[in-house]
C-alpha cells in the first residue's frame, strides 16, 4: 500500500512471470525522443504528443510560484503545498501512462527497436538545441518543465526495456550525436539541414522530411550497423 497525497494505491508485484513473446513482425524501427512528441519513429509516426502533460506542467509551475508567496505556518500555505503535491502526482501518472502506451505500440509493431543512449543524449541535447530552442508550441521554457520532459525519457526507456524483454524484442541503444543534423538519405551532416524544430531539408541533396523522423531513421541505421558489427565479430 502506498499513499500519495490524498490517494491510496495498492501495488502488486509478481516474481517469475513468464515472458509472453509476441509474434515476429519482421520490422525494425529507430525512435527519436523529443519534446513535441515523446517519440517519433523512423516510419514517421509520432507517439504520445503530451499536450495534457504540458498543461499539468504549466499548472505545477504556477502552483509552485503561488506557494512561495504564502506565509509559513498559514492555512493557505498548507493548501498550496497540497496542491503542488497533487499536481506532481498527476504529472507522474500522465508521464507513466504516455510511456506505457508508446512502448506498447512499439513492441507490438517491431522486432528490433533502436533508441538513443539517454546518458549521451542528455549531455548533447542542449547543444543540439532540441530543448533550448524547442519551437513555439513547446512549453519547455522553465527549468521545471525541462526537468519534467527530461524525466519523461527516462521513464519511457525503463518501460520500453521491460516490455521489450517480456515480448522477446531486441533493443539497441546508440550514440545520438549528429543524428538530428545528418541527412538520412545521403549522409551530409550540417547544422543548416535543420530548418526549424520540425523541418529538415538536406542542403546537399534536397531530401525533405520531418526532422524527428529523419533523426529516427539515422538512429535505426546506427543500430543496425552496431548489430551487424556485433554479429561479424
Ligand atoms: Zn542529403
Amino acid at each position: 500500500m502506498k499513499r500519495e497525497t490524498s490517494r491510496w494505491y495498492v501495488i502488486l508485484s509478481c516474481d517469475d512471470v513468464p515472458a509472453q513473446p509476441l509474434p515476429s513482425t519482421g520490422a525494425a524501427a529507430g525512435v527519436d525522443m523529443g519534446v513535441a512528441s515523446l517519440v517519433t519513429t523512423s516510419d514517421g509516426d509520432h507517439l504520445d504528443n503530451p499536450r495534457h502533460l504540458k498543461a499539468s506542467a504549466g499548472r505545477l509551475a504556477a502552483a509552485q510560484r503561488a506557494l512561495t508567496l504564502k506565509n509559513r505556518g498559514s492555512k493557505r500555505r498548507r493548501k498550496a503545498v497540497a496542491r503542488v503535491a497533487a499536481l506532481h502526482a498527476k504529472v507522474r501518472r500522465q508521464r507513466l501512462d504516455g510511456a506505457h502506451k508508446a512502448a506498447l505500440a512499439l513492441v507490438r509493431a517491431y522486432d528490433v527497436i533502436v533508441h538513443e543512449d539517454l546518458r549521451i543524449a542528455n549531455m548533447t541535447r542542449s547543444a543540439s538545441g532540441t530543448i533550448d530552442a524547442p519551437g513555439r508550441n513547446v512549453a519547455a521554457k522553465s527549468g521545471l518543465n525541462r526537468s519534467i520532459l527530461d524525466a519523461g525519457w527516462g521513464v519511457f526507456l525503463r518501460v520500453l526495456a521491460y516490455k521489450a524483454e517480456s515480448a522477446g524484442r531486441e533493443l539497441i541503444a546508440v550514440d545520438p550525436r549528429n543524428t538530428s543534423r545528418t541527412c538520412s538519405r545521403c549522409g551530409h551532416c550540417a547544422k543548416d539541414n535543420r530548418l526549424t524544430q520540425a523541418r529538415f531539408r538536406c542542403q546537399a541533396c534536397g531530401h525533405e522530411a520531418h526532422a524527428d523522423a529523419n533523426a529516427a531513421e539515422n538512429i535505426l541505421r546506427a543500430g543496425l550497423a552496431l548489430r551487424d558489427a556485433a554479429e561479424a565479430a
